[in-house]
């Protein structure tokens, strides 16, 4: 590409900012976005700012003049952007921690500048075609088979829906004319651990409550099997065919894996297995952790999350469906007979397999990742996410008489709760205010939840560069009430 100013009559901007000034600018974001990476874990984990105060700075009245951009920028980067979570800091141990690679901040990067879009084949098969091979490297590095197909998405939420919609449209059976339109809908089981966003999305579906079962979990927060065969033995043999079990692979809560074998052994050939593994599939990556998923290769739909545990800034959920076709017969806005025409084998057009038209290419941080630290680095860096949670469940245990282990390391996430000497586990008033306090202090930050009733604090330790001392001081900052008060 030329490094010339674009001769006339074009400007180099199409608003009018000259070529110096745009590589002076575009120099200083460098600058920033390498400072705050390389800084990350010297900043405080999490801030948030009053809304008035935040609204004085950034707000104000619409801009009618031209303004200084360098003032633009560091406003950005001092003020907006200082008030958030830093999900990738070696602390942030809340929800779900997100330590993005710099490989894949630079395939995002630009993909933004270069406004790549993959919708139609024509207009973006370059784009297209890098989405086409992340769908089948993850479907590799997640021992998945390779046959069937995929779409990124923003996320999991939109992942998990993209996989629902398919599911109820085309069910086991496949795509049939009107099917979706006007055939009813069948029944979905879940247990009460799933994702709160799919049962959103089966909402927005038009699904009823009375459409909805929840199948309580075991001890373990897993789909008993026996429960959900009973329940099906229930459902007559046309309402099963429409029917969908949603496993879990990896709760957001605890971990947990559902036993995706068995499930899909009860789904048979007739109900629609669809695996959330929007949190755990990346865990599937790893040889010691590739036996929990087993029977995940059996499902219908999956999901995993890569802008959690694969490294990638926010917007990025990949949707994969065993049979390929299932997606567009959901989701293609063209009527079977123009098919043809519109494109030649292999000529993917991703504005039909799923709901955005006009969606902006997610593949190249992708890409970018596995083409620069290859998958035995990133398989490796998820494991250190895995052990992690192990090292802080040595930790918890080794104070017996400050805490409880509730549920052990599993794929990265350890829940606990503070004791008193009589062994009674502390309130959720008491976890919440702990979990607030170290927040506010900026070192670290937990979150609590609640499983089966008993809150307990929560660790989810994906970030490789998590150290243990890092576990220890967060872990003693919560069990020390006079240090959170300090702070
Ligand atoms: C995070 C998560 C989701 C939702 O994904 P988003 O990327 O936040 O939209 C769904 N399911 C599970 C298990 C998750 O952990």
């Amino acid at each position: 590409m030329s490094q010339e100013p674009h001769p006339d009559p074009y400007p180099s901007d199409t608003l009018g900012m000259t070529p110096e000034e745009m590589r002076r600018l575009a120099h200083k974001v460098a600058d920033l976005v390498v400072d705050r990476h390389i800084n990350r874990h010297n900043e405080a984990v999490i801030r948030a700012g009053a809304p008035d105060k935040l609204l004085a700075q950034l707000g104000g009245k619409l801009p009618e003049a031209p303004g200084d951009p360098d003032a633009a920028l560091d406003l950005l980067a001092n003020v907006a952007l200082t008030h958030q979570q830093r999900t990738d800091h070696p602390r942030y141990f809340a929800r779900v921690p997100g330590p993005s690679s710099f490989a894949a901040i630079l395939g995002d990067w630009m993909g933004i500048a270069f406004n790549a879009a993959a919708t139609s084949w024509a207009g973006g098969s370059g784009p297209a075609t890098l989405e086409v091979v992340v769908i089948q490297w993850l479907r590799a590095l997640l021992g998945m088979p390779a046959e069937g197909e995929g779409i990124l998405t923003s996320g999991g939420s939109l992942a998990n829906q993209t996989a629902l919609v398919a599911a109820r449209i085309c069910g086991k059976d496949g795509p049939a004319p009107g099917r979706g339109d006007e055939t009813p809908r069948g029944v979905v089981f879940h247990t009460e651990q799933v994702h709160a966003s799919l049962l959103r999305s089966l909402r927005h579906l038009g699904y009823a409550k009375s459409q909805i079962r929840e199948i309580p979990s075991d001890e373990q927060f897993r789909m008993p099997a026996r429960d959900l065969k009973a329940a099906i033995a229930e459902l007559n043999p046309d309402v099963r065919k429409r029917s969908i079990v949603i496993a879990s692979a990896g709760t957001t809560n605890t971990g947990a894996i559902d036993p995706l074998d068995d499930i899909a052994e009860l789904c048979g050939n007739d109900l629609w297995l669809h695996v959330d593994g929007a949190y755990g599939g990346a865990a599937a990556a790893c040889p010691e952790s590739r036996t929990l998923f087993s029977g995940i290769e059996r499902a219908d739909s999956m999901v995993v999350d890569p802008h959690k545990w694969l490294f990638q800034p926010f917007g990025l959920g990949c949707t994969f469906v065993r049979r390929a076709g299932d997606l567009e017969a959901a989701f293609s806005m063209y009527p079977e007979y123009l098919k043809d025409t519109l494109s030649a084998p292999g000529e993917v057009a991703f504005g039909n397999r799923g709901p955005e038209l006009s969606r902006r290419s997610r593949a190249m941080k992708l890409w970018m990742t596995f083409k620069t630290y290859g998958a035995a680095r990133i398989r490796e860096a998820i494991q250190s996410g895995i052990d992690q949670a192990r090292t802080a469940e040595e930790i918890l245990r080794s104070k017996p008489d400050v805490w409880e282990v509730v549920t052990p390391a599993q794929i990265g996430i350890i829940t606990f709760a503070l004791k008193d000497p009589t062994g009674k586990l502390a309130t959720a008033e008491v976890h919440e205010q702990r979990a607030a306090a170290l927040a506010k202090s900026g070192f670290a930050v937990v979150t609590s939840t609640k499983l089966k009733g008993q809150s307990v604090l929560r660790l989810c330790t994906l970030n490789p560069l998590t150290t243990k001392s890092d576990l220890e001081q967060t872990i003693d900052a919560l069990a020390d009430r006079a240090l959170l008060a300090s702070s």
